[in-house]
């Protein structure tokens, strides 16, 4: 019998990014991880992350939604926190937009409310934290931790703080108890027992005020000192909102550099992205309005005024549409989410060589494959999925191979091993078609998260290519 030439166009295998993309894109994606390097260490809280986008779509001539009529370029701020983008297309807002969707809070730790004591034993002056996410604790100890945030003090002016970013900054540390004595402290104990939130007291400071009679005298010192700096008094602490985040930079990872070592890529590299591909489609004049939207608090489950569930988002759109001169009725704002497509753009979980056993290779990322699509996220049976149908993601499919984006299909984890969620469902649940993809990071929630730099520069062509779509 003959031997049959197998017909390679029967079978589907994901392609790697070093050995098949053209040596412009290979060169480009390098290019692309010095200006996302940057954004990841300007911005690493939501606050920060608001400020920098506004800061680039000044450069780009964007104005606010509300002021300048007549503008094809708007964007909209809600508290501080979340913020939405658009760039108007030639068709009316109600027959449905395109919308990238990521989140720009991070997991941290941040100071409580009444944070400074004087520790009695070890005599110095510690602050209480509480974390913020789905945090590992162990990771936080023993570590250099940056403080950001803002002090909103009793006359109503804002500081803002930031220490230990800055070569010749002080830093701060949760100290990890020595291996010495923590046989029964900690090493008989399960990696999430071992270190509890009591023990994640910060060290703030160790000098005393030197005057014999003043009580507090660690505690004053400190205050004298953040007095003198930011001119804010302890019980200013009360309302502020201040968060400890891994110091120092984002970093090349990797012998070949190919790599991005930092802290917050979940889900800045989504939102640096989306920021990105929007900016790069400006002289595209597409027929749909392009939306990039970064959402606040999707790590405690997007509630609040800030978080996906807020009204915001539908009122950045009603707002377009009345700025647009289209009629916006919640009829109509309805009709255009339901007649919009999105992609919701976080982060997915790529395969770890130290723990291959939690995924189901053929259905999980891998690195320098390209963006990852999850066409559902969830737990268990599928449990409080948001679930892209088979039109829509067949359908973002054609969008990326038509623009030569290099793409990967990938779920969380092997069924019953875990699961997770985004706010894709949120967005769903307002009748848009919504499908999650973005870059596959390892080490995902931790303190300095690995991604490629291969998947980062696929996810921003894919956000490029998705937002000019039909
Ligand atoms: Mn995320
Ligand atoms: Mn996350």
């Amino acid at each position: 019998m003959e031997k049959k030439e197998q017909d390679s166009s029967l079978t589907y295998e994901r392609k790697n990014f070093w050995k098949e993309a053209p040596k412009a894109d290979q060169e480009a994606a390098m290019d692309y991880a010095t200006g996302y390097k940057n954004f990841l260490n300007e911005a690493k809280t939501e606050r920060e992350s608001v400020k920098w986008i506004v800061n680039e779509l000044k450069k780009h001539k964007f104005v606010e939604l509300g002021g300048e009529k007549g503008s094809k370029k708007v964007y909209g701020i809600f508290r501080g926190k979340t913020m939405a983008i658009a760039v108007l297309g030639s068709e009316p807002i109600v027959n449905g937009f395109n919308m990238v969707a990521s989140h720009i809070d991070t997991p941290r730790v941040d100071l409580k409310q009444n944070p400074l004591f004087e520790d009695g034993p070890s005599q110095m002056l510690c602050a209480q934290t509480h974390y913020y996410g789905g945090i590992k604790k162990y990771q936080w100890v023993s570590t250099p931790l940056a403080l950001h945030g803002v002090v909103i003090k009793a006359d109503g002016s804002t500081v803002e703080i930031n220490i230990g970013e800055k070569e010749d900054d002080p830093v701060f540390v949760i100290p990890d108890l020595l291996p010495h004595l923590a046989r029964k402290q900690q090493m008989g104990k399960t990696i999430g027992e071992a270190i509890s939130a009591s023990h994640m007291k910060l060290i703030f400071s160790g000098k005393v005020e030197p005057e014999a009679e003043v009580k507090q005298a660690a505690k004053v010192y400190a205050l004298e000192i953040l007095n003198e700096l930011y001119g804010i008094k302890e019980a200013d602490f009360l309302s502020a909102e201040l968060y400890l985040v891994p110091a120092g930079k984002a970093r090349d990872a990797g012998i070949d550099r190919s790599m991005v070592l930092a802290y917050g890529q979940d889900d800045r590299s989504c939102a640096y992205t989306s920021l990105t591909a929007l900016l790069a489609n400006l002289d595209a004049k597409p027929k749909r309005t392009m939306i990039a939207y970064f959402s606040d608090k999707e790590e405690v489950g997007s509630q609040g005024a800030t978080g996906a569930h807020s009204v915001f988002i539908q009122d950045f759109v009603s707002d377009l549409m009345e700025h647009n001169g289209e009629c916006n009725s919640s009829a109509n704002l309805r009709k255009a989410f339901i007649n919009s497509q999105i992609l919701s753009a976080d982060v997915a979980a790529a395969i770890n060589p130290n723990y291959p056993g939690v995924h189901e290779k053929q259905n999980a990322v891998i690195f320098n494959h390209g963006i990852g699509i999850s066409k559902f996220t969830g737990a268990g049976g599928k449990s409080s999925c948001n679930d892209a149908d088979a039109e829509f993601t067949a359908k973002v499919i054609k969008i990326f191979n038509e623009a030569d984006v290099l793409w990967q299909m990938g779920s969380l984890g092997k069924v019953d091993e875990g699961g997770g969620g985004t706010i894709a469902y949120i967005l769903a649940n307002l009748g848009a078609k919504v499908i999650d993809c973005g870059v596959g990071l390892m080490g995902m929630h931790s303190l300095y998260e690995l991604s490629s730099k291969a998947d980062v520069y696929s996810t921003f062509k894919a956000y490029k290519a998705f937002l000019t779509s039909d």
